[in-house]
């Protein structure tokens, strides 16, 4: 048998019997990437894998056009959290904070604290947002909320992460099927919750996706369907950035370019791509937006 690959990789299955699907992603090169950007506290960075293996978890449940990402906000020592996947498997993230934070990290603790789900198209505007009250200590209790709010139906999550991988595992009940009682189907839910409730974080972590699904569900008939690669990747761009800019209007460039000797320096906080706009650029850039019927004027 052809060899899958075990990290970096979001794999799609369906236990045929239970009436249940699943997602399981287990990131590695990727999570490392984004979890070195930065020099995380051990609970903001547990948090972080969990987010950003929870946002490539979540495109596996839908059909996708853009990004999804993952969003918490609070006025409390964790300020912003940030996951995002896109349709092409492109996977970033961060997140901000202020000393001291708590650990444990409790987000049912947290002030103010907020959880959106963004699913969209930044460059064609469109775009749906779920937001999610935080009721529960950890990141999967919030987003088995959220299915529960956006679907009406059952999810279970489970997530992972440590300084070498990042792990998530999904189940959804699938709605009912014709000829098929109410009763059988929440037998069939309940037992598969009780088989990956038997499933610590350790063994998450540990066990390769294929040897991990088969040592869950082999008594399920488990269908696998082909994996879908993962890395890590920015959809930043100078486009996006000049817009940022001219969004910015005149007075902030101009102080900007003065502050720095008549140039502009933008680092993307994602990938640490730097942008440098001269005076010249800067002038190009402020006098398209004052065009009649430049992308970006105000209507
Ligand atoms: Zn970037």
């Amino acid at each position: 048998m052809e060899n899958l690959p075990v990290e970096d990789v979001l794999h799609r299955f369906l236990l045929e019997r239970a009436g249940v699907r699943g997602a399981l992603v287990r990131l590695g090169p990727a999570w490392r990437e984004v979890a070195g950007r930065a020099d995380y506290p051990p609970a903001l960075h547990a948090l972080l894998g969990e987010a950003l293996a929870a946002s490539a978890l979540l495109t596996g449940s839908i059909k996708l056009d853009g990004t999804l990402s993952i969003e918490l906000k609070s006025s409390d020592a964790l300020r912003l959290l940030f996951a995002e996947c896109s349709d092409q498997g492109r996977l970033r993230g961060l997140a901000r904070w202020n000393e001291p934070l708590s650990e444990p990290l409790a987000l049912d603790a947290l002030a103010d604290a907020i959880m959106a789900i963004t699913i969209g198209n930044v460059d064609r505007g469109q775009r749906y947002q779920g937001l999610v009250d935080l009721q529960h200590a950890d990141l999967a209790g919030s987003l088995e909320d959220y299915f529960v709010q956006s679907e009406q139906l059952p999810a279970r999550i489970l997530l992972a992460a440590d300084g070498e991988h990042a792990v998530g595992l999904m189940l959804q009940k699938m709605p009912g099927e014709g000829g098929r009682d109410a009763v059988r189907d929440d037998d069939a839910w309940n037992r598969v919750v009780h088989l990956t409730a038997t499933l610590g974080a350790q063994e998450l972590l540990a066990i390769a996706p294929e040897q991990l699904l088969y040592r869950l569900y082999h008594e399920e008939s488990v269908r696998l369907f082909e994996p879908r690669p993962l890395a890590f990747g920015c959809s930043c761009s100078r486009e996006r950035v000049t817009s940022m800019l001219r969004s910015l209007g005149r007075d902030e460039v101009e102080a900007a370019l003065v502050a720095r000797g008549d140039e502009i320096e933008v680092v993307c906080e994602f990938c640490a791509q730097r942008y440098h706009f001269d005076r010249i650029d800067a002038e190009h850039l402020l006098s398209e937006s004052a065009a009649p019927g430049a992308p970006g004027t105000p209507q």
